[in-house]
């Protein structure tokens, strides 16, 4: 098995070697390597302490000494190496409570959670395999290494990690393993929202969005996002996530749009995402079921009370929902508005008072008092415009607001 590893990961890997001890490319980039997936990054495992590899290369991060890694930086990427260990339990966090370093890969390798993921590669020794990694890659299988219960009961997120890849790589989860998290499912309520979010999110925008529903049929959305567990039409929800755009917001409100702009907002706030995705589910939300007009004027009066990008995103993810739930008529619908909303922004019809051709200052010079009054005038010369965009023109706006020429110098 030869794995072409990248320039700098073999200027890194060799010098550790030539310097007496071991290292290999690990993880997530050897599986990725061998499936022909493009890695993410490229982390390193070694038999040097931190210090030994400080002194090895020129710019380096002490990115979790604690836990042994160092951040070797090679034409500017980064790239992490670090020293086997062996993992006590997990905290809360990111990384074991305690570490102890090792001289065994083996050893290292056990630590990881499943076997895909506990390869190693080097090109003196090619490929370690202890735990029959490839075989489960070509089967497309997710296994934990080890006793799946123990590894849950040391990381309950492993169980998040498990479904996020089986989405990610379209396999499926070994029985032992898929047991084990059914099992084990309310200890992941102790697992950070930050942690779960990520895996959330790695889950929706993976190519199998549908695969939320594993994190239902095991039990952990329950502890993580129990909102998911009370939607009726769940297989709905489950393929409208697979047919909006790759995008986050769209994703959580596909999933819960049957909670309403309210109910989506208290979901979302509760698993600490941040404020531009869970804006923009609660809008897709709010807008579900809106109505679809076949007259321009209408769309422009909607458009413009929404906001022209959210009207657009709004009117596409109505077409997927009546796509998905087999409504022809309100499908074609939302594909005709949509149509007319494109012909209206082509054409650069104005849609909001910025776009009005006079503005606040334009009035004042007409004698309006400044304040409210000019708003006022602004919002119903917008109504006008929006029934009829040919008299966006200084003049017939001031005209019909009764401050025609007569009044204006
Ligand atoms: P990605 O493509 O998302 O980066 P990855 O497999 O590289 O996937 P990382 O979270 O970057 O995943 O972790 C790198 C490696 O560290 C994993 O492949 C696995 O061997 C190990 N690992 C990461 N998190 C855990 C964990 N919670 N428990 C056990 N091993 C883990
Ligand atoms: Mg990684």
């Amino acid at each position: 098995m030869k794995i072409i590893l990248p320039d700098d990961v073999k200027v890194i890997v060799s010098r550790l070697i030539s310097n007496g001890y071991e290292a290999y490319a690990v993880g997530g980039c050897v599986r990725d390597s061998i499936i022909r997936r493009v890695p993410g990054d490229w982390d390193i495992t070694t038999s040097a302490r931190p210090e030994e590899v400080k002194k090895l290369f020129k710019h380096t991060i002490n990115t979790g000494i604690q836990h042994g890694t160092v951040t070797v930086m090679l034409h500017h990427t980064g790239y992490e190496v670090t020293t086997y260990r062996l993992d006590g339990e997990y905290e809360d966090g990111r990384h074991p409570k305690s570490v102890e370093f090792t001289n065994s890969l083996i050893e290292d390798l056990k630590r990881r959670d499943f076997t895909i993921n506990a390869m190693a590669y080097n090109d003196e020794t090619g490929l370690v395999d202890e735990f029959d990694g490839r075989e489960d890659l070509r089967s497309g299988i997710i296994r934990c290494v080890g006793n799946p219960a123990e590894r849950f009961g040391e990381d309950a997120l492993r169980m998040l990690r498990a479904v996020r890849f089986s989405a990610q790589l379209g396999f499926e989860i070994e029985r032992d393993t898929a047991a084990a998290i059914k099992e084990l499912a309310p200890s992941i309520a102790k697992v950070s929202k930050e942690r779960i979010h990520t895996e959330f999110g790695k889950i929706l925008l993976s190519p199998h969005p549908e695969y939320m529903g594993r994190v239902y049929e095991y039990g952990l959305s329950r502890y993580t996002l129990p909102e998911l567990d009370s939607i009726a039409e769940r297989e709905t929800a489950l393929k409208l996530a697979g047919r909006v755009p790759e995008k986050l917001f769209f994703r959580y409100a596909s999933l819960l749009y049957e909670l309403g702009a309210d109910g989506v907002r208290n979901a979302l706030k509760s698993l600490k995402l941040d404020n531009r995705t869970v804006d923009g589910a609660v809008k897709l939300s709010g807008l579900h079921g809106m109505e679809l007009s076949d007259d321009e004027k209408e769309i422009r009066r909607l458009a413009s009370r929404c906001g022209a990008d959210w009207f657009s995103h709004a009117l596409e993810f109505e077409a997927c929902y009546y796509e998905v739930t087999k409504q022809k008529t309100l499908a074609e619908a939302a594909e005709k508005a949509r149509e007319l909303f494109k012909t209206i922004t082509d054409r650069g019809d104005c849609l909001d008072t910025k776009n009005l051709a006079i503005d606040g200052a334009a009035l004042i010079a007409c004698g309006i008092q400044p304040g409210k009054e000019v708003g006022r005038l602004l919002n119903e010369a917008l109504e006008l415009v929006l029934e009829n965009p040919e008299i966006n023109t200084r003049e017939r706006i001031l005209e019909l607001l009764s401050l025609g020429p007569t009044t204006h110098k």
